[in-house]
């Protein structure tokens, strides 16, 4: 995962929000990221600040909701909360299918 990138798409479509809501200033941008994305919140987190100046975001701050992995089993139902990816139920080795973790979203967009 590219954290530039990914600032700069979140920025985009921050800066969308602000336009459609004739906003002139950007207080707050909320994130979902699932812990499985794949993303370096501290990376995210230092390439937004760097992209922000000068724009309607300057003073804006990145809210990060972290979603945990979770994934149940096909076997016996069970919901697990992982540290790691595993591909097999601890308690019946029927396979895991992973749940929640991925999720990478704009959740909203605080402006003015
Ligand atoms: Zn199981």
């Amino acid at each position: 995962m590219h954290e530039a990138t990914l600032a700069e798409n979140i920025l985009e479509i921050a800066f969308e929000a602000a336009r459609q809501n004739h906003a002139k200033k950007i207080f707050k941008v909320g994130l979902t990221l699932g812990e499985m994305a794949g993303v370096e919140v501290e990376a995210l987190n230092l390439s937004f600040d760097v992209l922000k100046k000068n724009t309607p975001a300057e003073d804006a701050q990145l809210v990060i909701k972290r979603v945990p992995i979770s994934a149940a089993c096909n076997k016996c139902g069970k919901i697990f909360r992982l540290e790691r990816y595993n591909f097999f139920c601890p308690e019946c080795d029927g396979v895991l299918i992973l749940q929640s973790g991925r999720e990478l979203l704009v959740d909203f967009v605080d402006c003015e």
